[in-house]
C-alpha cells in the first residue's frame, strides 16, 4: 500500500489505494461472512453445537456461527497443549522467534481484509481496524525482538570458584490460555498468545464470543507461518469456557483481558494448590485534565476522540474531564460542539468515525444511564440512540456530554459507551485529587502548557499510560514499543505493560543453574 501504514495516531488515511482495497475488502468479507467455523484442538478440527454473532453495524448480519467448545473439549485442548509443549520448549528460541515473525509478517500482509472483518464483528472504524490487526503484529514482532534482544534469557553468572559454573536462565511455564475481551479481539489474541509462545509455552486462545472470527484470523496466521498443531489451538465459547480453563490444573499460567470484576475473580480463583502466574488486564475509567494553561484547540480534539472512538469502548476512553475553573464554559462549549460535529459516515466509508455500541445490551446501558443523568443531572449534548440513515440498522448512540453530581455512580463505573462527564476544578490539585479517586488507574491525559504543572501531572497522576497535549488521543491509542500498556490499581495485574520492554518476561520462569566441574 505505497508504504502507508495505518496506527491509532493515523487521523485519515490520506492514500487512494489503501482505500480502494478497503472498500473492495469490505465488500468481499461480507460475502463470507456467516461461515460455521470448528474448535481447533491439536490438529483436530471439532464441529459442534454453535453459537451465532451478529455485526453491531447491522444487526441483520450475521458474522459467523462458532463452535462452542464443551467441558471434554476443554479437557482435550489442554492435553493436546500439554503435549506439545516440551517439543515446543525444546526449539531453539531463535526458530520460535523466526516462526513467529513470520506470523506478524502475514497479519500485516492481511490487515485490509482482516481489518474488513474485524469491522464487521465489532463495528471498529476502517482506521481502527486496519490499525488493531496491524498492533497485533507489532505486537508479535515486539516480543520476538525482546528475546533477541535478551539473547534468549541466558545469562552466566559470577562464581566463587573456577570450577563452579552457573547460569541464568528463563524457561516457559507450560500451556498458557489467553482469555480475550470483544473490543481488541485481534491483538489482543495476538499479543499475548505471541509473547506466551515466543517464550516457549503452548497456547490456548480462548476469544471473546463476538471476537471469535478475529480469534480465528490470528490463529491461521499462527498456524500456516508454522506454529505447530497442538502449540496453538482455539476454542470458542462464552464465560463457561473461560471459566474452565481458568480452573483446570493443566493451565500453568493465563492472561485476561477483560472486565475488572471477572478479572478480580480470575485472579481469585487461578492458583489453587500452588502459585500460578495470571495476568489480568482490565477496565478503566479514565480522566482527562484540562489545565488553565492548555491549549483548547489540542484538549477539545484529544479529548472528543478518546471520549467518541469506537462508540467509547476501548479500555483506553476517556470518560471523565476535570477542567479548570477559568476555561470551563467554553471547553464545554467546544466539546459539546465537537461532539455535534462527529460526521454521521458508517464507520465501513473512508471517513466513517463513529462506531456502534457492541450489542443490545449496551444500548439498554446507555438508556438506563441516560434516564439517570436526566434525573439528577444534565445531558449537555447527545443522550439518544441514532436511528437514522445507515445507524437504523445498527446500535448507534450519540456522542454524549454530560454534568453530574459528584456522588453519582457515572464517577466511577466503567460504562463502555460514547459518554463523557465533565466538571470544572479550582485547581490541578484538585483535578490531580479527583482523577486518582476511583479504584482503576489505566490511563490519564493532561492538556497544560506550563511545564510544572505537566511535572505534577507525571509526578502524581496513578494510571499506568499518560500522555500529555496529545490531539490524536487524550487517553488512547498506545503502540507496541511506542506507548507501553497496563494499568495501575484494579485496571491490572500485572504492573507490567504490553508491548513495554518488562511484558515477555513474565511468560518465563527463572532457573539458576550450577554445574560443579570435576578438578
Ligand atoms: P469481559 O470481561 O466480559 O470478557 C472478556 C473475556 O473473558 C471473554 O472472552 C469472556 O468470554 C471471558 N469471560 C467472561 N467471564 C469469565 C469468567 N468468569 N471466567 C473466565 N473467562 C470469562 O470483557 P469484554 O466485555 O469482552 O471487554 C471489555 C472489558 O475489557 C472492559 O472492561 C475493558 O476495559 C477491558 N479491557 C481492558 C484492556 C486492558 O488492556 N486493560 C484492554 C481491552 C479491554
Amino acid at each position: 500500500m505505497g508504504g502507508f501504514r495505518v496506527t491509532y495516531a493515523t487521523l485519515t488515511a490520506d492514500d487512494t489505494e489503501l482505500e480502494a482495497a478497503y472498500t473492495a475488502a469490505v465488500e468481499s468479507v461480507r460475502g463470507e461472512l456467516g461461515a460455521t467455523h470448528p474448535l481447533w484442538v491439536g490438529d483436530d478440527e471439532r464441529f459442534g453445537d454453535t453459537f451465532t454473532t451478529v455485526s453491531p453495524l447491522d444487526t441483520s448480519v450475521e458474522v459467523g456461527h462458532f463452535t462452542h467448545a464443551d467441558a471434554e473439549d476443554v479437557d482435550e485442548v489442554v492435553e493436546a497443549a500439554r503435549a506439545a509443549q516440551p517439543a515446543w520448549a525444546a526449539t531453539p528460541w531463535q526458530e520460535r522467534c523466526e516462526i513467529l515473525d513470520r506470523a506478524a509478517d502475514l497479519i500485516s500482509e492481511r490487515s485490509v481484509v482482516d481489518g474488513a472483518a474485524l469491522a464487521w464483528e465489532n463495528g471498529k472504524s476502517r482506521l481502527e481496524a486496519i490499525g488493531e490487526v496491524e498492533e497485533a503484529a507489532d505486537l508479535i514482532r515486539y516480543y520476538t525482538h525482546a528475546m533477541r534482544e535478551h539473547d534468549g534469557f541466558a545469562v552466566p553468572m559470577q562464581r566463587f570458584s573456577e570450577l563452579e559454573v552457573t547460569s541464568d536462565v528463563m524457561r516457559p511455564y507450560g500451556v498458557w490460555a489467553v482469555i480475550a475481551p470483544f473490543n481488541y479481539p485481534s491483538a489482543l489474541v495476538a499479543g499475548p498468545a505471541g509473547a506466551a509462545l515466543v517464550a516457549g509455552n503452548t497456547c490456548i486462545i480462548k476469544p471473546s464470543e463476538i471476537g471469535s472470527l478475529s480469534g480465528h484470523l490470528v490463529y491461521r496466521a499462527l498456524v500456516e507461518a508454522g506454529v505447530p498443531a497442538g502449540v496453538v489451538n482455539i476454542v470458542t465459547g462464552g464465560a463457561d469456557v473461560g471459566s474452565q480453563l481458568v480452573h483446570h490444573s493443566g493451565v500453568d499460567g493465563l492472561t485476561f483481558t477483560g472486565s475488572s470484576a471477572t478479572g478480580m475473580s480470575i485472579l481469585q480463583s487461578f492458583s489453587t494448590s500452588y502459585p500460578k502466574p495470571a495476568i489480568c488486564e482490565m477496565g478503566g475509567k479514565n480522566a482527562v485534565i484540562v489545565a488553565a494553561s492548555a491549549d483548547l484547540d489540542l484538549a477539545v480534539e484529544g479529548t472528543a476522540r478518546s471520549a467518541f472512538g469506537f462508540g467509547g469502548q476501548k479500555c483506553s476512553a476517556a470518560s471523565r474531564v476535570f477542567v479548570d475553573e477559568s476555561i470551563a464554559d467554553e471547553f464545554v462549549r467546544r466539546l459539546c460542539a465537537r461532539a455535534e460535529a462527529v460526521p454521521a459516515t458508517s464507520p465501513l466509508e473512508p471517513g466513517g468515525f463513529l462506531s456502534p455500541v457492541v450489542n443490545a445490551a449496551a444500548l439498554e446501558r446507555f438508556d438506563a444511564v441516560i434516564a439517570d443523568v436526566r434525573h439528577t443531572g444534565e445531558v449537555l449534548t447527545g443522550g439518544e440512540r441514532l436511528t437514522d440513515g445507515h445507524h437504523a440498522a445498527g446500535n448507534y448512540v450519540a456522542p454524549t456530554v454530560v454534568r453530574v453530581p459528584d456522588d453519582s455512580t457515572i464517577w466511577t463505573t466503567e460504562l463502555f459507551l460514547p459518554l463523557i462527564a465533565v466538571r470544572s476544578v479550582a485547581s490541578l490539585d484538585e483535578a490531580l485529587e479527583r482523577a486518582n479517586a476511583v479504584p482503576f488507574g489505566l490511563t490519564a491525559g493532561l492538556f497544560a502548557e506550563d511545564d510544572s504543572e505537566v511535572d505534577r501531572f507525571l509526578d502524581r497522576i496513578e494510571a499506568g499510560v499518560v500522555y500529555v497535549n496529545r490531539a490524536a488521543g487524550a487517553t488512547t491509542g498506545a503502540w507496541p514499543g511506542v506507548q507501553p500498556f497496563g494499568g495501575w490499581k484494579r485496571s491490572g495485574t500485572a504492573g507490567k505493560a504490553g508491548g513495554g520492554p518488562y511484558y515477555l518476561q513474565q511468560y518465563l520462569r527463572e532457573q539458576s543453574r550450577t554445574h560443579v566441574q570435576r578438578a
